[in-house]
């Protein structure tokens, strides 16, 4: 633990990139985060502001942190140093109430996750009914718009594996929404996905974008990051490289590591 996290100061914004954001609410700051699993430090002193409404894409090669960071965001991984605050709650304070930060905190990963042996209704049900304690009219109503709002309100009586991966993958957003987050993290949410099944998940994720969800997306969907998103953090071996406008990023990367990286993605892209 820092000094900063023993005295709960926060740090002003110091450098020019936070500048540009000072009149916007900070919902999530991550400082010096560090993460080592044994003797591998996995995250190596990651800072990150994230912004009410933003839309974050992280990059990065495989192996250099991106799921870890993303799951110490909500706790599924403890930081091993550090401070992470999300929507005022400080998840590095102490004692914390676990189930408080996976309610408020939606999480989607790249293999969907769903309950086989539930349908697809009971899937979204399932949270609001036994973490949130709603009454069970309630929850499947809450469910069946949601699934509505993803675009698959047919399937709601359907199991998971007569749904397709597209499909799965919309019921594992509408379960994660049931929950009413504060944020949305997004653990490479297509590449599951035959590229024609990719699409269907981008713009469910687009317009919630749209809608103002806080989210914050590892993805290598250039496509999506450029429209979607406001900034583009590229992390390497545990540490942001580089950040900011994806396009510029894209464009005009700034180091031979991102270059290096782009190279890659967009040679192994179909
Ligand atoms: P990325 O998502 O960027 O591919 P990860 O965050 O999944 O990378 O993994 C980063 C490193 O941390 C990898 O070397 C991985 O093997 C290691 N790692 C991740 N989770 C664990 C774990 N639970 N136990 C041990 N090592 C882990
Ligand atoms: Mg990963």
């Amino acid at each position: 633990m820092t000094d900063q996290s023993a005295t709960g100061h926060i740090p002003q914004p110091t450098d020019a990139r936070d500048n540009d954001a000072v009149d916007k609410t900070v919902v999530v700051e991550v400082q010096d985060l560090h993460k080592s699993f044994g003797a591998n430090e996995v995250l190596r002193g990651i800072n990150l502001k994230v912004h009410e409404s933003e839309v974050i894409t992280i990059i990065g090669p495989s192996g250099s942190g991106k799921s870890t960071l993303l799951r110490c965001l909500n706790l599924l991984e403890q930081p091993t140093s550090g401070r992470i605050v999300v929507f005022g709650l400080d998840l590095t304070g102490g004692k914390i109430h676990l189930p408080t930060v996976r309610r408020r905190v939606g999480m989607v990963f790249q293999s969907f996750n769903l309950f086989p042996h539930m349908t697809v209704l009971q899937n979204v049900a399932e949270g609001p009914r036994t973490v949130l304690r709603m009454p069970k009219e309630d929850a499947e109503k809450l469910a069946t718009d949601l699934l509505a709002k993803v675009g698959i309100a047919d399937k709601a009586d359907h199991r998971p594996n007569q749904c397709s991966g597209g499909q799965q993958q919309r019921v594992a957003i509408a379960r994660a929404l049931a929950m009413q987050p504060q944020i949305m993290l997004f653990d490479e949410p297509t590449s599951a996905l035959d590229p024609e099944l990719r699409a269907e998940v981008l713009d469910v994720m687009r317009e919630l974008a749209a809608e103002g969800m806080t989210m914050v997306v590892v993805t290598h969907e250039m496509g999506f990051a450029r429209k979607v998103s406001g900034r583009s953090i590229f992390i390497d071996e545990g540490v942001i490289i580089e950040q900011g406008d994806p396009t510029s990023m894209l464009v005009n990367p700034q180091t031979e590591r991102l270059k290096h990286f782009l190279n890659l993605i967009f040679w192994e892209a179909e």
